[in-house]
């Protein structure tokens, strides 16, 4: 038997008199939650209807029924992450077969032509400064060969 059925009654984690629901059990504890402020219990983190004495959490935790489902859809996440990488992979043969449209432009960056060609924009100088930086540039400009 795994999980209680939604209509059975199960006892309220902050005080065993409160017999709810277990469908229902999450709104219980809410409310419920508000009137045991000074309760040394936690949340687990898995499962908002795990209250726990806040000394047993590190145990809870480690043991947490639904921290193996948790685990188990992150192991799923993590083969489904797999494809995508192969889908990216078929993006870039697309883009290489793009390059032979003489319509597509591609930016390629090359370090060797970097250099004195660019005049660099001194921002936030005054007027006078930006001015002199700009005649400094221009001086200092080589044309690619
Ligand atoms: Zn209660
Ligand atoms: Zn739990």
């Amino acid at each position: 038997m795994a999980d209680p059925s939604p209509n059975q009654l199960v006892s309220c984690p902050f005080d065993k008199a409160h017999q709810v629901e277990h469908s229902r059990l999450h709104f219980h504890i809410n409310k419920c939650k508000k009137q045991h402020r000074n309760s040394q219990k936690v949340t687990c983190p898995f499962d908002s209807t795990h209250i726990i004495g806040s000394i047993h959490l590190d145990h809870h935790v480690q043991t947490c029924p639904k921290r193996f489902i948790l685990d188990s859809q992150k192991y799923i996440m993590d083969n489904n992450h797999r494809p995508v990488v192969e889908v990216q992979e078929a993006r870039s043969i697309q883009s290489e077969e793009n390059w032979d449209d003489e319509h597509t432009s591609t930016y390629v960056p090359d370090l060797e032509k970097k250099g004195p060609h660019i005049i660099r924009k001194v921002q936030g100088a005054t007027p006078s400064e930006r001015r002199k930086a700009r005649m400094e540039g221009i001086a200092n400009f080589k044309p690619l060969e």
